[in-house]
């Protein structure tokens, strides 16, 4: 795809949609963690590394701000048991 000149570079560019990642990478952009949460600040120029593990999308962020690492789970459904009180 080729960039319009009059515009600034796109920062998250997507490969070619022919590529068998390119859906993935879409859904990464769109779902990944924008925030720390431990500290509140943007992850923009911090890291969010995903990988799967059955259903789960995990997303291994580091932040910048705080250094605050770990992973972020994504998943379609939670199922909670809640004890009786
Ligand atoms: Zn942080």
């Amino acid at each position: 795809m080729a960039d319009h000149p009059l515009l600034p570079r796109d920062p998250h560019r997507l490969p070619d949609p022919g590529q068998w990642f390119g859906p993935d990478a879409e859904r990464h952009l769109l779902d990944r963690p924008r925030f720390c949460p431990m500290c509140g600040k943007a992850l923009d120029r911090g890291l969010t590394s995903e990988s799967w593990a059955g259903d789960e999308r995990v997303f291994l962020t580091w932040c910048p701000h705080c250094s605050w690492t770990g992973n972020i789970v994504r998943f379609e459904h939670a199922v909670i048991d809640e004890p009786e009180h």
